[in-house]
């Protein structure tokens, strides 16, 4: 089974649909999101519709919890707290209720779980190694312990193994070990943070053990048009272009 996971969307359509045709173009058997599928960009309800449309699972980001209503943006920063309160005056009903009922973790077979920020919190990023090493050990107490962790939310393209080292990308392509543990991160749709404009995710191939991290270039100029018109603030159009 190949398994296209994708994050962070943040309610950019041209991104999202990008990804989508190049996940069509390499036949995965099924998607998953990690959250954060609207927030800072303008097509909130287009994204989360498409993602109805296509059955796909989503989980519950800050982003989202936020805006559907659920809680209030007070640790955000300015320019998140302003696009969120934005995106909850836009969203209509069928997305709020979408995006209300997105559970916190999604368990596979096989010891494969995924979630937004990490096995610690929701809204936790997972990027240093004294955070790897908790969450590994989380993963080795679980029933069934955890082999394959899949985590969002810091934006970036991200895997570590068992002993918590950084073990890509590089490379694009990399083999899992059978016997160990791993975490990854496949970036994000639709805000990157990593000096690479183009949106990222990954494909897991559970045959033969291997995750394959992906960039994909979009129309960036419209969703960056879109957040302009939209009044949204212009730093979310111009962090588009950087890619951080
Ligand atoms: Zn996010």
């Amino acid at each position: 089974m190949r398994y296209a996971i994708l994050s962070d969307i943040h309610a950019n359509l041209e991104a999202l649909e990008a990804v989508l045709g190049e996940i069509e173009h390499l036949g995965v058997d099924r998607v998953f999101c990690l959250g954060d599928v609207v927030g800072y960009n303008a097509d909130p309800n287009a994204c989360v519709r498409l993602l109805m449309e296509k059955g796909i699972p989503s989980l519950m980001g800050n982003h989202d919890a936020a805006a559907c209503g659920l809680e209030e943006p007070d640790a955000f920063n300015p320019v998140a707290r302003a696009a969120v309160l934005w995106t909850r005056g836009a969203l209509h009903e069928e997305c709020r209720r979408f995006l209300r009922n997105q559970p916190l973790r999604i368990e596979l077979p096989g010891g494969i779980c995924m979630v937004h920020g990490s096995l610690l919190h929701r809204d936790h990023y997972l990027m240093a190694r004294s955070d790897v090493m908790m969450n590994l050990d989380r993963m080795g107490a679980a029933d069934p312990p955890i082999r394959l962790l899949f985590f969002g939310h810091t934006h970036v393209q991200a895997a570590f193994d068992d002993a918590a080292l950084p073990c890509g990308p590089p490379p694009a392509e990399l083999v899992l070990e059978r016997a160990r543990r791993y975490l990854v991160n496949p970036g994000s749709v639709g805000q990157p943070r990593d000096g690479n404009p183009s949106a990222a995710f990954l494909v897991y191939d559970d045959e033969i053990d291997t995750v394959r991290f992906a960039r994909c270039s979009y129309d960036l100029r419209s969703c960056a048009d879109k957040i302009l018109s939209a009044g949204l603030p212009e730093r979310l159009a111009a962090r588009l272009y950087s890619g951080c």
